[in-house]
């Protein structure tokens, strides 16, 4: 997606770590008219899909799906980070590591909100090492729901998750897909 390569290009920062900080416009102070045009954009790559619910994940994965949800009408459901686990049955859980905080987490979605009859399309921020996405597979699987593809914002090529994932024969749509960075120089270069 153009408009966004632009905008990484512009106002991304490259910290050591192979971290890109895109808090200026996409996962802090949020820009919602590049964000209508993720929104668009998804809605075009998965136009072909029968997706009743959208899945991600707290926190900045919260923000991106409220508005892609508004192309496909339908709601959205976050996964939540929790520290006590709740062993009621109520809950799918799975575990998390973070790339950005270096933690576990357990993470989980109430019964309530997903299930068999489900066709879900799954957004997120970044794709790194693909942890975040292995466990909101795992949720959706738990569940038994189908996952209709994945959209991510930001893929990080030079890290495993999108190689595992489309591995796995899932639909993984990625909008910038960069394949290197220089924390010296600042530059990015996109797939
Ligand atoms: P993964 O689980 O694929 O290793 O990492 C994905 C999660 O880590 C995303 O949800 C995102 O919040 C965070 N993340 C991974 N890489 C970056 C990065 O370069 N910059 C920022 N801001 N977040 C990242």
């Amino acid at each position: 997606m153009q408009l966004l390569k632009e905008r990484i290009l512009k106002d991304g920062v490259v910290k050591k770590g192979n971290v890109l900080k895109v808090d200026s416009f996409l996962n802090h102070q949020m820009d919602i008219d590049l964000l209508n045009e993720i929104g668009k954009e998804f809605k075009r790559l998965f136009a072909d899909c029968n997706i009743n619910k959208i899945l991600t994940i707290e926190a900045s994965g919260i923000g991106i799906a409220c508005i892609v949800a508004q192309y496909f009408n339908v709601p959205v459901v976050f996964a939540k980070k929790t520290q006590s686990i709740n062993i009621d049955g109520e809950v799918y859980s799975t575990k998390i590591e973070s790339f950005t905080h270096k933690k576990v987490y357990d993470v989980i979605v109430s019964k309530k909100f997903l299930s068999e009859k489900d066709n879900v399309l799954i957004i997120d921020d970044f794709l790194a090492n693909g942890c975040a996405l292995e466990g909101l597979v795992d949720l959706v699987t738990s569940a038994g729901a189908t996952i209709e593809g994945i959209g991510i914002v930001i893929e990080k090529g030079q890290q495993k998750g999108g190689d595992m994932i489309r591995g796995k024969g899932l639909r993984l749509e990625s909008l910038a897909i960069i394949d290197g960075m220089n924390d010296e120089t600042g530059e990015v270069i996109f797939r």
